[in-house]
């Protein structure tokens, strides 16, 4: 959710963490606390640090992948309050 990476859910149970927020594991929260299925628009991001987009969703230092517009539900407010 925080980076907008977009994986699927068979992805997000093998890896278990988003490669953009390790921060995130290290904090031991499941993986349901820090994703959504509640996401707008999707885009390929292959070269962050080239693309236009990438500087609108604040992600060219993260890394080349799918990532979403719009995250419509974010974290839950013990989560916000947390990080
Ligand atoms: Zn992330």
């Amino acid at each position: 959710m925080r980076c907008h990476l977009v994986k699927s859910e068979q992805q997000w149970k093998e890896e278990k963490s988003c490669e953009n927020c390790p921060f995130l594991e290290e904090r031991e929260l499941s993986v349901m606390e820090f994703t959504t299925q509640h996401i707008e628009g999707v885009c390929a991001i292959t070269e962050p640090s080239e693309s236009w987009l990438a500087k609108y969703l604040n992600t060219n230092n993260f890394i080349p992948g799918i990532y979403c517009i719009r995250v419509k539900l974010l974290f839950s407010q013990d989560i916000i309050e947390s990080l």
